[in-house]
């Protein structure tokens, strides 16, 4: 890997988020002439703990720790599902709604499908009209100078009684957006872009990443 004075961090090990916000951020990666890498890039510097109760606070943590360790310009995001009869749980306990993250022998794969099993017996006999939900999803960049500015975007929708598709990650099976009778997970990536909290928050950071990288 080269790092050089155009290189955007992005901090997440997730695959599928690397995937979704290369994809997202296309367009700001080919003006800028930015290489983008993810935190699986640099072995060295430890995970950060997500200590934080706000979508904002992870994100910010994430990205101000990726920044100092590398020395580069860092992108964080923090994500879930807010389901309103859960009084907006799991919210950032999404990633660890059936139980701890630490020394957990489960795949990412298997603790989604935990997840989403968990949410779904929880909800089994909340009829239709009570299932409205939210992605949220909080975009920061932090500079390695200190500067830390964010972004938020959400897609509000409803959840189906089970799973149904196959793309995608997480909840993506079981959440259905406004105006639409498919989940998530059935739609393509381009068309869960255009619409995802996570298109919608680095969107937002779009023109932010077009002022202060040419400052760096
Ligand atoms: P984090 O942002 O990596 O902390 O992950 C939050 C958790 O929220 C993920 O593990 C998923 O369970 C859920 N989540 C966040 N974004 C999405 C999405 O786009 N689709 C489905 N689930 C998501």
């Amino acid at each position: 890997m080269t790092a050089g004075r155009h290189t955007l961090v992005l901090a997440t090990r997730n695959e599928h988020k690397v995937h979704e916000l290369r994809q997202i951020l296309a367009r700001v990666v080919e003006d800028l002439a930015l290489s983008i890498v993810g935190a699986a890039d640099f072995p060295d510097v430890p995970d950060v703990t997500e200590t934080e109760v706000t979508f904002e606070g992870n994100a910010r943590l994430k990205a101000v720790a990726l920044a100092s360790a590398t020395g580069l310009p860092s992108v964080a995001d923090d994500s879930g599902l807010a389901v309103e009869v859960l009084g907006g749980c799991p919210g950032v306990f999404s990633a660890r709604w059936s139980g701890s993250l630490g020394g957990s022998d489960l795949t990412r794969r298997q603790r989604d499908a935990a997840n989403l099993r968990l949410l779904l017996d929880q909800l089994a006999d909340v009829p239709p009209e009570h299932r409205q939900a939210a992605f949220v999803c909080a975009a920061v960049l932090a500079m390695p100078d200190g500067r830390v500015e964010s972004a938020v975007g959400r897609v509000n929708g409803h959840l189906a009684y089970e799973p149904v598709g196959g793309n995608g990650f997480g909840y993506d099976p079981v959440f259905v957006p406004n105006g639409q009778t498919r989940t998530l997970a059935e739609h393509s990536d381009a068309e869960k872009n255009a619409i995802s909290h996570r298109g919608n928050a680095f969107r937002a950071l779009e023109p932010i990443l077009r002022r202060m990288l040419p400052l760096q």
